[in-house]
């Protein structure tokens, strides 16, 4: 089992220890980790960051028995600069800001979706795009992205795979509405574009670590895929499901 989104303490929203999310994912029996502390940063100005070579240090000193891979959830809201990510194995991109109201569902989702597809247009590099419909998160219901926007979910997914990005299956929306996110006819699509998939839980506990991963392969499984993609030092390569 991989899981390639977890936050730590190194994150101001968790307190999980470098060594208790390796020593519970042990237990878990996960092979490989991703630890992706949150680098926030909004019109240009960092929100949230944290120290890079002590975030190395840390998590090379307790990868072994599970393999912890370096990543870094960087949350961009395409101004500002891209910050100095030279040492880690991976970058997933974020959006997690809407500007419209949540209740206002139509307009949110499309101000939503067209920040994220001027950001993966923008972006200097980044290697996964994480929760790419992050709202659906928190609009009434939980409903999906509407029918007339999907095109511009379908715009992402072209950039994704010209940039030779992976899209990132969060398992945060089995949790919150039981569907992944983003929802599967995503991941029919990418499919069809041959574009790689990251699984991850998004989880800002021990509790949370490997959470749906079962559910996300089976799932994938079922839509074609038969690996998801890992990142070494910037280097992709797949892993059998
Ligand atoms: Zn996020
Ligand atoms: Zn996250």
């Amino acid at each position: 089992m991989i899981d390639l989104h977890i936050h730590s303490s190194f994150s101001p929203d968790s307190d999980s220890t470098v060594a208790q999310i390796a020593s519970v994912a042990k237990l878990k029996g996960l092979k490989v980790i991703g630890i992706t502390d949150h680098y926030e940063m909004k019109d240009g100005k960092i929100l949230s960051s944290f120290d890079i070579s002590k975030y190395i240090e840390e998590i090379d000193r307790f990868s072994g028995d599970v393999e912890i891979l370096k990543g870094v959830e960087w949350g961009w809201d395409c101004k500002g600069e891209e910050p100095d990510f030279e040492g880690l194995d991976f970058v997933m991109l974020s959006v997690h800001f809407c500007e419209v109201p949540v209740e206002m569902l139509y307009e949110c989702y499309k101000d939503y979706l067209s920040r994220v597809l001027e950001c993966v247009k923008k972006a200097p590099h980044f290697d996964v795009l994480g929760h790419l419909d992050f709202v659906r998160r928190y609009v009434p219901k939980n409903v999906d992205v509407p029918e007339d926007l999907r095109c511009i979910v379908y715009e992402v997914l072209e950039v994704l795979k010209e940039r030779g990005a992976a899209l990132e299956l969060n398992t945060e929306g089995f949790a919150v509405y039981g569907e992944p996110q983003p929802a599967v006819w995503v991941f029919e699509k990418a499919r069809e574009m041959g574009i790689p998939v990251t699984v991850g839980s998004d989880a800002h506990n021990l509790e949370n670590i490997g959470r749906f991963v079962e559910r996300a392969f089976k799932l994938l499984k079922g839509v074609g895929y038969d690996s998801v993609a890992v990142f070494r030092k910037g280097r992709i390569s797949e892993v059998g499901i």
